[in-house]
């Protein structure tokens, strides 16, 4: 069975003084420790995470692909890297050197690694001109923050972005970060475990409650990282909220479920019993395989998951596995 791994993260081998160009406080840069294997995301002085050599090393990726038996990785920035708080032309400016370091990763083997690009999306102008040249220079779409600061997914701004990407057709993946915290989840990496999910489905309910998606081409090919978050499993309750409140319906002209055939999710939920709600509440059609890897909160045996569903088909399994992603970013098998 083939196998693309449509989530995956890296970061390139920038410098404190590279990083300082972006800001010298805030932006992210890599310390790589004295044996080479292990180091730290650093954010201006301070550790932000500790991470391992696939993150930055092409050729240990390939290699844990192999064990893996993933045949094509898709690669996206690590959500720090965004810059989106930072002055527009600077982020334009860094993400372009980003993307760029992202094809130089995967140049060592473009058969088998595909990258997607960031942007500078607190500014349309320049995120659109960013995302149209990275699809120009061999990136199969993009990936963008689920919410741009206070700014939802509906944004005027941000939907502008998504038509963009549904004209020109470029995918997206639609990552949470930036977690909503109130300083009472500090412990445990609850803004990972609780926040997280929320974020993405706050992202996916913005769209629909809002109409944007009677305002976007159906063309658009967006996908939401982590099994879309919570959204799967509280469907029902929207969907009963918007039956039983007309400030629900008000600008939602159709029954919220009725919209999960406009996106994606990928397939890491970690538990048999939430793929299985994933897939009847998405379809088999619209779920792709997507680790989060390298990191410790990444499927640890990509496509076990699905592998081991056994009330999913062989067919069902092979569109989840790489079917579904050929279509998606336009692959050709
Ligand atoms: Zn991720």
């Amino acid at each position: 069975m083939k196998k693309i791994d449509t989530h995956s993260h890296f970061f390139p081998h920038i410098s404190q003084a590279q990083a300082a160009k972006l800001d010298a406080e805030k932006a992210p840069w890599l310390h790589v420790e004295n044996s080479g294997e292990t180091g730290q995301i650093m954010k201006g002085s301070d550790p932000f995470r500790p991470v391992y050599r696939a993150l930055w090393d092409p050729q240990l990726r390939l290699e844990e692909m192999d064990r893996h038996g993933i045949d094509l990785q898709i690669v996206c920035a690590t959500p720090i890297m965004f810059g989106y708080e930072f002055p527009a032309t600077k982020t334009a400016a860094w993400s372009e050197q980003m993307n760029d370091l992202a094809l130089e990763h995967c140049a060592a083997d473009p058969t088998r690694l595909k990258a997607l690009a960031q942007v500078p999306l607190q500014d349309i102008e320049l995120a659109c001109k960013e995302a149209s040249r990275a699809k120009a220079s061999g990136h199969l779409g993009v990936q963008i923050g689920s919410h741009l600061g206070a700014r939802d997914m509906d944004d005027e701004h941000l939907v502008q972005f998504l038509i963009h990407c549904a004209n020109e057709n470029i995918p997206i993946l639609a990552h949470p970060w930036d977690m909503m915290t109130d300083g009472r989840m500090k412990k445990w990496m609850l803004p990972w475990l609780v926040a997280m999910p929320a974020e993405t489905q706050l992202s996916i309910l913005s769209l629909i409650l809002s109409g944007a998606f009677e305002r976007i081409p159906a063309s658009l090919k967006l996908c939401f990282a982590h099994g879309g978050g919570s959204f799967a499993f509280l469907l029902g309750r929207v969907d009963n909220a918007w039956e039983c409140r007309d400030i629900v319906r008000q600008d939602c002209p159709q029954r919220p479920s009725s919209y999960t055939n406009r996106f994606y999710v990928d397939s890491a939920v970690f538990d048999t019993g939430a793929l299985r709600l994933l897939t009847d509440v998405m379809g088999t059609d619209r779920v792709m395989l997507g680790s989060d890897y390298p990191f410790p909160l990444g499927e640890q045996n990509i496509g076990k998951l699905v592998a081991e569903s056994p009330w999913l088909s062989d067919p069902d399994k092979q569109r989840i596995s790489a079917g579904n992603a050929l279509d998606f970013f336009s692959i050709e098998a």
